[in-house]
């Protein structure tokens, strides 16, 4: 079941959680919804399922307008951050309580719904457990069991906010990995929450990327990571090194490095910060002419495959980040205090538009290297 949102706005009290969000999740995909604590990701997924209200908009699925039903009509699963499971019951009754509770016209079998909880169980690899409580699994079995609860009653799409969150980074991982397989096994429609960046990544088909409730970019994993469209979305996703430096007629300068763009648009002269992730920061012990700016080597760190250094640009005094493979920092035999050069690569700057047609400022990237 696809799922639209369009123009959607909630306020609490003078609070706006949701500012005019509109989403498209088509049929089928893992869409992850990544987002700083706070920025609206819990209220959308309320909102889908019907827990909530919206002031402005409305929610479709599969073109069907569904802001008007009722939270048990819309027939969605739901997932929470914490294990949400009847401590009083033991496995096998957790998972059917959606089935059990139905009115007796629409409740299946007594025989259909034990086929249906072991099939279950088989699915989330927890078959041998159904006659266990809660309190004798694990916190990763515990939420697979809710997984399956929220199976149990054939959803038309999954809605999981941060099912992982509570669980440790290894428990985590296999948990991911477990889902991504799930969700290729039953090819439903899952809207994932989490504030992990390296979980939406690794998870999702589309990742939506939310920040003080809106969305700030939509796009694969490869497309957000790669084409960040905002300087919020280059900095939530991974370590930034920041450049300072000018744009001139075109031009950026940072110190003395120069470097031609398209971007012409805006005459004059004006302040711009270039993005860098630290594994593209290129060094070397020789400037390239126009193209390197001077650093001094302040701390080494070891840490594990990559070695980090912390740098010094010798002529704004800004410190940054490279990482280098243990390959190339031997290559480069480099110690604290020692020079090098930064060949400028791989740096993105952005340039806010504001026009009287779209007055929030949008971002035009501008790309150097490849
Ligand atoms: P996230 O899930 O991304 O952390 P939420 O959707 O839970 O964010 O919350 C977004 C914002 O709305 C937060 O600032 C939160 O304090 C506020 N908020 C959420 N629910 C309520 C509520 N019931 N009453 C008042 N404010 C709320
Ligand atoms: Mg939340």
């Amino acid at each position: 079941m696809s799922i639209e949102v369009v123009n959607i706005t909630k306020t609490y009290k003078n609070f706006t959680a949701l500012k005019d969000v509109s989403l498209h999740i088509p049929e089928g995909e893992l869409v992850a919804l990544l987002g700083p604590s706070g920025s609206g990701k819990t209220t959308l997924l309320r909102l889908i399922a019907g827990l909530e209200q919206p002031d402005q908009g409305s929610i479709l699925f599969n073109g069907e307008d569904n802001t008007n039903r009722d939270v048990r009509e819309r027939q969605v699963g739901f997932v929470f951050q914490h294990y949400a499971l009847f401590r009083h019951m033991n496995i096998f009754d957790n998972i059917a309580f959606g089935l059990t509770v139905r009115s007796r016209k629409t409740r299946p079998g007594k025989a259909e719904i034990r086929e249906k909880v072991h099939s279950l169980l088989k699915l989330v690899q927890l078959d041998g457990l159904a006659h266990r409580y809660p309190s004798q699994l694990s916190g990763g079995q515990r939420q697979r069991v809710a997984l399956a609860r929220a199976l149990a009653v054939e959803p038309k799409f999954l809605l999981l906010d941060e099912p992982f969150g509570a669980l440790d980074t290894k428990v985590r991982q296999e948990l991911r990995r477990w889902l991504r397989q799930l969700h290729e096994k039953l090819g439903l429609t899952i809207l994932f929450v989490t504030h992990d960046q390296e979980e939406a990544m690794e998870l999702a088909d589309q990742v939506v990327v939310m920040n003080e409730g809106r969305v700030e970019q939509v796009g694969s994993p490869e497309v957000i990571y790669n084409h960040p469209a905002n300087p919020f979305v280059y900095s939530f996703l991974g370590r930034v090194n920041l450049f300072r430096g000018r744009i001139r007629d075109g031009k950026v300068q940072l110190g003395e490095a120069e470097f031609e763009t398209e971007w012409t648009h805006k005459a004059g002269e004006w302040p711009a910060i270039g993005y860098m992730r630290p594994h593209d920061v290129e060094l070397s012990l020789t400037p390239v002419e126009g193209q390197s700016v001077m650093a001094e080597v302040r701390h080494v760190s070891l840490l594990g495959p990559i070695v980090r250094l912390d740098l010094k640009r010798l002529d704004t005094q800004e410190m940054f980040e490279a990482e280098l493979t243990r390959q190339r920092y031997a290559e480069l035999d480099v110690e604290e205090k020692s020079i090098v050069y930064v060949t400028l690569r791989n740096l993105s700057f952005y340039v806010e538009s504001q026009t009287p047609a779209a007055p929030k400022p949008t971002f035009v990237p501008i790309h150097i290297g490849s």
